[in-house]
């Protein structure tokens, strides 16, 4: 501790933390790794960083995934982003300014909600499943949900529809087969018990062959004749067409109560985003907000500064802004010219590549089995190591390994990125190759 070197250590991270850092590696010298005493003071001050420097980091999607659960699904737009650095402050979350009383934190969401889907009713939540759980407890519970047996889905993390249904005290009816299942046997499984009809997207499998599944009309024409609600938890909320995904308002021309999540297709912050569709609908999502489970899973002020700001940007039509929309629209010429740019780039400093057709994916469960035409960055080398040592820079770039060769998308790599990936990508073939 006496070493100079250790002073300036010591005013950056204090003694205790120094003290018991230099502990740990003379544990480790004990044990056998031996350094001298200037290695000694280069590993105590790396351990001290490694321990101070945020686990969070910003990370490069090269993936080609656009919707990658593992990489925090949509990245914000610019706007979004903004609108957090107003709520990191002080805001008026809950406070009207004009007459300085309380105000509603949820009412301005809903408003703008209301106004892009044409919908009666609007209320968001923390995430989907807090949305699903929310509307099956305040609105079934005790009561019987009719759901077909092709629908109860896994979505990931053990978030399972039959636990969602055990855990709100609804109790859950399975009609058809996993394959097929039809209007007559919602039909026949309703009783003077029934709640609602509960329709779950399969937003991340597809069955193929015999299939055959109830549209939504038709479980609408059970749920009116019978005077129940039809709640649709539709997942990812496509605004848009895109493949068949089904879009909100599609789901809205039939369903009582629409849920999705905010950072799938919709491009924003997580968020659970519930809708409801004329009197019996606008009655479910406000018995839904008054409910006390609400509270429990309500929004933060830092979701709600991203999710207004990225609604307004869907109002004013201006979706280019929306880093989701832009990658999904993104021409296959667009991405071929970026990855030609890469490639001039990176041989200029005697980085080899090829690039190769493929496909990006939409991902975060949605869309399956449909991908975007794209043009890979193929590296030479071995694909593992390479993938390694690009996770391991400075930013961590996350590439994609495809018939064993380590592969970038332009795709999902975000504006203003080219210059710090190809930085990235010669450090990786270098460390590896070299
Ligand atoms: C993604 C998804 C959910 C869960 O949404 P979160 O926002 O992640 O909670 C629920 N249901 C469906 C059909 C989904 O696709």
């Amino acid at each position: 501790m006496n070493e100079p070197a250790y002073a300036e250590l010591v005013k950056e991270y204090g003694h205790a933390r120094v003290v018991d850092a230099l502990r740990d590696q003379v544990a480790a010298e004990r044990a056998g790794d031996e350094v001298d005493e200037s290695g000694r003071v280069t590993r105590v001050g790396a351990a001290l960083r490694a321990a101070v420097a945020p686990r969070l980091r910003r990370v490069i999607n090269a993936s080609g995934v656009i919707l990658h659960t593992n990489l925090g699904r949509a990245p914000l737009s610019r706007a979004a982003v903004d609108a957090l650095e107003v709520a990191g402050g002080y805001s008026n979350l809950e406070l009207d300014l004009d007459s300085g009383r309380r105000g509603e934190r949820a009412a301005l969401l809903s408003g703008l909600l209301g106004r892009l889907f044409g919908c009666e009713a609007a209320l968001v939540v923390n995430n989907n499943a807090a949305a699903i759980l929310l509307a099956l407890t305040a609105l079934c519970k005790g009561k019987e949900v009719i759901v077909s047996r092709g629908q109860q889905v896994e979505i990931g993390g053990a978030f399972r529809m039959p636990d969602v249904m055990r855990l709100s005290g609804a109790r859950m009816v399975e009609v058809g087969t996993t394959n097929r299942t039809r209007q007559d046997d919602y039909e026949q499984a309703v009783t003077s018990r029934t709640g609602a009809l509960l329709r779950v997207h399969t937003s991340n499998f597809r069955v193929e062959g015999f299939t055959e599944g109830a549209s939504l009309a038709e479980m609408a024409a059970v749920a009116r004749a019978h005077d129940l609600l039809l709640i649709d938890d539709l997942g990812s909320g496509a605004t848009g067409p895109i493949a068949d995904e089904p879009t909100v308002a599609e789901s809205l021309q039939h369903s009582d109560v629409v849920t999705f999540s905010g950072d799938k297709l919709f491009g924003g912050p997580q968020a659970g985003i519930a809708l409801g569709r004329g009197e019996s609908g606008a009655g479910a999502v406000k018995k839904m907000s008054r409910h006390p489970l609400a509270r429990a899973v309500r929004i933060d002020k830092l979701t709600l500064a991203a999710l207004e700001a990225t609604l307004r940007q869907r109002i004013a039509g201006r979706l280019d802004e929306i880093p989701v929309e832009r990658m999904i629209r993104a021409p296959v010429e667009d991405v071929r010219r970026r990855a030609a740019m890469w490639s001039v780039k990176l041989a200029e400093r005697g980085v080899g590549v090829t690039l190769v057709p493929g496909e990006s994916a939409v991902g975060g469960g949605s869309v399956p089995g449909h991908g975007l035409p794209t043009v890979l960055l193929s590296l030479s080398g071995p694909a593992s190591r390479l993938a390694a040592a690009l996770r391991h820079g400075e930013p961590p770039v996350i590439a994609r390994i495809e018939m064993d060769a380590c592969c970038l998308d332009p795709r999902t790599v975000l504006k203003g990125e080219d210059e710090t990936l190809i930085d990235a990508v010669e450090a990786a073939v270098r460390s590896v190759v070299l």
